[in-house]
């Protein structure tokens, strides 16, 4: 296979140029990590908060998932993949931030909206069903599956899954104490504007000020 082989030729040239090079942040990573921050993105092929924040191994502990949603806290027997890592980072690892990393043309968010999951779907309409009282919120709003209402809906749900995390007592207790932040971003694949939600102006609010200009590949695009 193609792409096999490409990605094991990757990992040469990372070990050759990345892992081996004298100051490899892995010389101090072998046997801990102790990121500050946890990232809860989408499993989008294009929103790896790694490449999109230039982070290096150990700086953040990342969960992705279909539509990068919190689901709220449920102490029962079932199997909670996200709620055990945000167990492991805010207990164990002490992260001081969680960030949830939205974006813009979601696949998730728009099967959600249009209800395009197939008869095949054992899984994916059950998950994305932590949303479904966002679905109905912004439908009712927009009256149409627009792309309008698919960004609104993709924001919203950062909020939700914002409003999800505090239902996990620890993660409340630590938010009320001040050793945690947690923070709802979203990325614009479009424009590659980074947008943050401002509590007090309860807007998405570019994170880099001024804003900054538009790549030349896309002001051509937009010609
Ligand atoms: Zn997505």
């Amino acid at each position: 296979m193609k792409e096999i082989r490409k990605f094991i030729n990757g990992f040469k040239e990372f070990r050759k140029e990345y892992y081996c090079r004298d100051d490899s942040p892995f010389l101090e990573l072998q046997d801990h990590q102790a990121p500050s921050t946890m990232v809860i993105a989408c499993s989008d092929s294009r929103t790896d908060p790694s490449l999109i924040l230039q982070c290096e191994p150990g700086e953040i502990f990342v969960v992705r998932n279909i539509a990068n949603i919190v689901p709220p806290y449920e102490p029962d027997t079932k199997l909670h993949g996200v709620s055990s890592a945000l167990e492991y980072a805010v207990k164990f690892l002490k992260v001081q931030n969680i960030i949830i990393l939205g974006h813009s043309s979601c696949g998730g968010i728009k099967s959600l909206m249009a209800d395009e999951i197939s008869e095949e779907d054992e899984f994916i309409s059950r998950w994305l069903s932590v949303l479904s009282s966002v679905r109905e919120k912004v439908r009712a709003h927009y009256q149409s599956v627009s792309v309008e209402a698919c960004t609104a809906c993709e924001m919203a749900s950062i909020l939700h899954s914002l409003n999800n995390l505090l239902t996990f007592p620890w993660i409340a207790e630590q938010v009320e104490n001040g050793t945690l932040e947690i923070h709802g971003w979203y990325f614009d694949l479009k424009d590659g504007h980074l947008l943050s939600y401002n509590d007090e102006s309860r807007l998405f609010e570019p994170l880099t000020l001024p804003i900054l200009p538009l790549c030349g590949s896309v002001v051509n695009q937009t010609e």
